[in-house]
C-alpha cells in the first residue's frame, strides 16, 4: 500500500451501458416494452387456463417455459438499464422517469404472465409428477418444484392481478422514495476549518478516520440530519411493515420473516440455529473490543470507535492498485477466476468514483446469462474499499460462472450469493496479510478483518433480531414512533458490544438509513450465513488446495439450480446443524486469538 494523490472522481472509470442502450431517449427501449408486451400477449393466447388444466404434453409446457424465459431474459436487460442509469443520477428526473416507465411496462407484462407461475400450482398432483419426471422437463425441474412450493402462498389470479397492477403505487412506490430521500442528504462537517458538504458515502468514511475528534463530529452530523429526516424515513418504514403485515396475513405466512426463507430456500431450522449460535458467540465481539480499547487507550469506547484505525497515518490505495491486488489475489487461486475477471476493467463493466446524486454503497448486477454483471463502487481510496472491490468482483465472478443455467436458475438465492463475494474478500485479504513485513501492519490488518466479520455476521444477525422486533412491535403496538424503533435499534445492536462498548446517543437514529430494512426484509441474515459458510470453504481450501478448487467452481457454476441444503450437501455441509456454525465462529475466534497474541508481541 502507499501512499498516493488523491485521484479527481472525473479521472476514475465510469461504466459504460451502451451494449444495453445508447441513453434514456433510446427508441430502442420502446421497442423492446412493446415487443416484450406483444410476446406477453400471445403467451397468454396460447396458455391461459390450458397450463392449470394440465393439458399440456410435457414438450409444449417446455416450449412454453422456453418462451417464459426468453421474455423473462429480455425484461431483465431493459429493466436492468433503467436502474442501473437510474443509480449513477438518482435526482436526474429523465433517468427517475425511465425507471418508472420500464416499472410500468413491466408490470403490465407481468400482469399478462402471472397466470402462468399460478396456473403451475394448479396441476393436478398426478400430473404435476409426470412433469417433474418427464426428461423433456428436466432442465426445469428446480424452477417448476420451487413454484410449487410457493404456490402454496398464491393469491386468486384476479388478487394477484390488483396486486401487481397497484405495486408500484404502494410498497414498490415508498421504497423508491426511501431511495430518493437518503440519496439526496447532504451532510456538513467541518474538517481543516472549512465546513464541507458531504454525500453519505464520503461521510461514513469517516468512520474509519484516525482523530476521535474527527469520527465524533461525523458521528453527529450523521445523526442529525437522519434525525431532521425521520418523520419521512418514520413513516415510509411504518407503512412498509403494515404492508408486509397485510401481506403476510393474506398470503398466510406465519413469521414476518417467513417469506424471506421460502424465497432463500431455506428451512426455518437452518437460518434459527445459525442466529441462536451467533448470539451465543457475541462474546467474541465483546473480547476484541475489550482489546481494542487497550490498543486505543481509550478506556469507554462508543459507537464513533468501532471502526477507528490502530494507525495514526491513514493510508490511500490508487484505485489503480486496488485493481492489481485484486487481481492477483484471485489468479493465485485460480488462473481461470482471474481470467473472468479481466473484463471487467478492461470493458468497463464498473462504476467507480463517488459522485453526486449517485447511489451510496457498491452492489454488482448480474442482468442475465446471455449479458456480463455490471459493478458499482463508490471509491475512496480506504483499504476497505479495495476489499469492496474484491467483494463485488466475487459477485460478478459467480453470475459468470453460472452463466450456463437459463435465466430461471441463474441466480443463487440470497444465502448463497454471498459465498463467492466473501470468500474473494479472504483471498485479498490473506493476500495483503501476507505482503505485509512487520506485526505492527499485522495487526492492524488483522483487526480490520476482524471488524469486517463482525460487520457481516454479528452486525447483521443483530439487524435481523432488529427487524424481527420491529416487525413483532407493528404488529403487536400499531403505528410506532420514531423512538421506539430507536430504542429497539440500541438495545438489539447493543446486546452484541457487551460491556465493551457503550453506543453514544447519536448512534439511536442510524436504523433510518439502512437500505436492507427498507428494501428487502430479513435479507441481512444472507451476509452472516455467507461468511460462516466462507469460513469453513477457506478452511477447507487451506486443507485440500487443488481438489478443493474444482469443487468449488462446480458448486458457483451450479448458480441457482438447486436449493441450498442439497447444493452444499455435495459439499458434507449440513446447515441444520449448529457445530457447523460454530465451526465457522470458532474460526473468527482463531483470528481474534492470532491478533490478541501479535498484540502482546508488540506490547
Ligand atoms: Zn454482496
Amino acid at each position: 500500500m502507499s501512499q498516493t494523490e488523491t485521484v479527481a472522481p472525473t479521472e476514475l472509470p465510469r461504466w459504460d451501458l451502451s451494449d444495453l442502450y445508447s441513453g434514456t431517449s433510446d427508441p430502442k427501449i420502446d421497442e423492446d416494452l412493446n415487443g416484450l408486451r406483444e410476446s406477453a400477449e400471445k403467451f397468454q393466447a396460447d396458455y391461459k387456463g390450458r397450463i392449470a388444466a394440465g393439458v399440456c404434453t410435457p414438450a409444449e409446457l417446455k416450449e412454453a417455459l422456453d418462451r417464459f424465459e426468453s421474455m423473462m431474459n429480455q425484461a431483465t436487460k431493459v429493466g436492468s438499464y433503467a436502474s442501473l442509469h437510474y443509480s449513477t443520477k438518482t435526482t436526474d428526473p429523465a433517468r427517475g422517469a425511465l425507471l418508472q416507465k420500464v416499472r410500468e411496462k413491466s408490470s403490465e407484462v407481468s400482469t399478462k404472465v402471472l397466470f402462468f407461475d399460478l396456473e403451475l400450482g394448479h396441476v393436478e398432483e398426478k400430473k404435476f409428477q409426470q412433469y417433474l419426471k418427464s426428461e423433456e422437463l428436466a432442465p426445469y425441474k428446480h424452477y417448476l418444484t420451487v413454484q410449487r412450493e410457493s404456490s402454496k402462498y398464491n393469491l386468486s389470479q384476479e388478487e394477484e392481478t390488483i396486486l401487481e397492477e397497484t405495486a408500484n403505487c404502494r410498497g414498490r412506490a415508498f421504497r423508491r422514495l426511501f431511495t430518493e430521500t437518503v440519496s439526496r442528504l447532504k451532510f456538513s462537517l467541518e474538517v481543516d476549518g472549512e465546513v464541507k458538504s458531504l454525500t453519505q458515502s464520503e461521510l461514513l468514511a469517516y468512520n474509519y478516520h484516525p482523530d476521535r475528534e474527527m469520527r465524533k463530529k461525523a458521528s453527529l452530523s450523521l445523526g442529525e440530519v437522519l434525525e431532521q429526516n425521520t418523520p419521512t424515513l418514520t413513516f415510509i418504514l411504518n407503512t412498509l411493515l403494515a404492508e408486509k403485515q397485510v401481506m403476510d396475513r393474506l398470503r398466510g405466512f406465519e413469521r414476518p420473516e417467513s417469506s424471506r426463507h421460502l424465497d432463500n430456500e431455506l428451512p426455518e431450522a437452518a437460518v434459527d440455529t445459525m442466529v441462536e449460535v451467533c448470539v451465543k458467540n457475541f462474546s467474541i465481539v465483546e473480547d476484541y473490543y475489550k482489546l481494542k480499547s487497550k490498543l486505543l487507550g481509550i478506556d469507554e469506547l462508543t459507537h464513533y470507535d468501532r471502526y477507528a484505525p490502530l494507525k495514526k497515518s491513514e493510508e490511500s490505495i490508487a484505485y489503480e492498485r486496488a485493481c492489481s491486488i485484486v487481481l492477483e489475489a484471485y489468479n493465485a487461486f485460480s488462473p481461470k477466476m482471474h481470467e473472468l475477471a479481466k473484463p471487467f476493467f478492461e470493458k468497463g463493466w464498473i462504476d467507480v468514483p463517488v459522485d453526486e446524486g449517485k447511489r451510496g454503497g457498491a452492489f454488482c448486477a448480474g442482468v442475465s446469462p446471455d449479458h456480463h454483471p455490471y459493478i458499482l463502487l463508490n471509491y475512496t481510496e480506504k483499504p476497505r474499499d479495495v476489499m469492496t472491490l474484491a467483494h463485488e468482483l466475487g459477485h460478478g465472478l459467480h453470475d459468470r460462472l453460472a452463466a450456463k443455467n437459463h435465466v430461471l436458475d441463474y441466480h443463487p438465492v440470497l444465502p448463497l450469493a454471498e459465498t463467492a463475494s466473501t470468500f474473494g474478500e479472504m483471498l485479498t485479504f490473506e493476500k495483503l496479510f501476507a505482503e505485509l513485513d512487520n506485526d505492527e501492519e499485522r495487526l492492524a490488518l488483522l483487526c480490520e478483518k476482524l471488524e469486517d466479520t463482525f460487520a457481516t455476521v454479528f452486525r447483521q444477525v443483530s439487524m435481523f433480531r432488529f427487524e424481527r422486533r420491529i416487525h413483532k412491535a407493528r404488529r403487536e403496538e400499531g403505528e410506532l414512533p420514531t423512538e421506539r424503533f430507536n430504542d429497539l435499534w440500541q438495545e438489539c445492536m447493543g446486546e452484541m458490544f457487551g460491556e465493551s462498548l457503550k453506543l453514544g446517543d447519536a448512534h439511536k437514529w442510524t436504523w433510518a438509513y439502512i437500505p436492507h430494512i427498507i428494501q428487502t426484509p430479513f435479507y441481512v441474515y444472507a451476509y452472516a450465513f455467507g461468511e460462516l459458510l466462507v469460513l469453513s470453504l477457506y478452511a477447507r481450501y487451506k486443507e485440500q488446495g487443488e481438489a478443493f478448487i474444482d469443487q468449488y467452481i462446480e458448486f458457483l457454476a451450479a448458480g441457482g439450480s438447486k436449493a441450498p441444503q442439497d447444493l452444499l450437501a455435495k459439499l458434507d455441509i449440513d446447515v441444520t446443524d449448529s457445530d457447523f456454525w460454530q465451526g465457522g465462529c470458532d474460526l473468527i475466534r482463531e483470528n481474534l486469538k492470532r491478533a490478541i497474541d501479535l498484540a502482546e508481541k508488540l506490547d
